[in-house]
């Protein structure tokens, strides 16, 4: 069957490594341990929405190295479609490396890879699946001619997350159905300084032109959906402790896209994807602690009684 989500963007390698404090230039720091996960917005967030039961393809570029296979084998027992997968010989896959001290703090490089490789004509491979799905998912870790691409094929419903924040061609921001903007992406797009308050951040992304809708992510402050003028905010779901916020915004964006292909309204569609990323937040690392749908409706469930 063909997939119900295709999701266009980028596939790491992360290694956490754990440090009593993060190195001054020059110094060198013991590590206390390490661990090796698949991230990358792309792979995330088409990882969040198979979770939650969707058909889901993943469209991307990994390196002809052995992180390569990692990705592959990580995202097949995903239940996720990989034939939009492609292998870039002499490319090596995208990685990161963070260094996170015993508070929490972190350093990150990134080092696009393989995915800085993907071009429209990758994105054309699997154009028939593009115009079928219901939603097509796609960030900004790929070229800019991928993106684009992207979206000019796109049959369905298209959601864009521009993170990380640059500017978006106008021709390709009027295509977007549903942009999911955080605070500073939200700013970097409106120009403006970021917005503190959810009045405020209501108030910039309905100044946005192009996109249909703006879902503004606030974190513990919930979210806020701005459409034709009309703003519905969503309270962030209350959490007993909040162990690693890291993939909360690639959750929600990833249930958002669940929500839609079962046909919620985008209200309803955000205030599940809020019930998701709650979840996220209570578990450490990224694709670790997203969860399942089970789990996102016994947590409802909880909340009610
Ligand atoms: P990241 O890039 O770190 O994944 P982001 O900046 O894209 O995050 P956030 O706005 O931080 O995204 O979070 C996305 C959504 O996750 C929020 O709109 C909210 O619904 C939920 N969320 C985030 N933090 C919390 C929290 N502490 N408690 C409950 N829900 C949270």
């Amino acid at each position: 069957a063909s997939p119900e989500v295709v999701v266009v963007g980028s596939v790491n390698v992360d290694t956490v490594v754990r440090v009593p404090r993060l190195p001054a230039p020059g110094e060198t720091v013991l590590g206390t341990g390490a661990t090796e996960h698949v991230g990358g917005k792309g792979a995330n967030q088409a990882v969040a929405a198979a979770r939650l039961g969707r058909r889901v393809a993943f469209v991307g570029a990994v390196g002809d190295d052995a992180d390569g296979g990692t990705v592959r084998e990580a995202l097949a027992a995903e239940g996720i479609d990989l034939v939009g997968l492609g292998k870039r010989p002499g490319a090596r896959t995208g990685a990161a490396v963070v260094q996170v001290d015993t508070s929490g703090e972190n350093c990150i490089t990134v080092l696009a890879g393989a995915n800085g490789d993907l071009d429209a004509a990758a994105v054309r491979t699997v154009a028939d699946d593009l115009r079928r799905a219901l939603v097509t998912v796609v960030q900004l870790e790929i070229p800019d001619d991928a993106v684009a691409a992207a979206i000019a094929l796109a049959g369905g419903t298209v959601v864009l997350n521009p993170s990380p924040a640059r500017p978006v061609a106008a021709g390709v921001l009027d295509r977007v159905d549903v942009l999911i903007v955080n605070r500073s992406e939200l700013a970097l797009l409106a120009g403006e300084t970021e917005p503190e308050t959810a009045g405020q951040a209501a108030e910039l992304a309905g100044r946005l032109s192009g996109p249909a809708a703006v879902v503004v992510t606030l974190g513990a402050d919930g979210a806020v959906l701005v459409r034709a003028g009309a703003v519905t905010e969503v309270p962030a779901v209350a959490v007993e402790r909040v162990t690693d916020p890291t993939g909360a915004g690639d959750t929600f964006a990833g249930a958002l896209a669940d929500a839609l292909v079962r046909g919620e309204s985008l209200e309803d569609a955000v205030r599940w994807a809020a019930e998701a990323a709650a979840i996220a937040v209570t578990g450490s690392g990224a694709q670790s602690a997203m969860p399942s749908r089970e789990q996102v409706l016994a947590a409802r469930q909880a909340s009610r009684s």
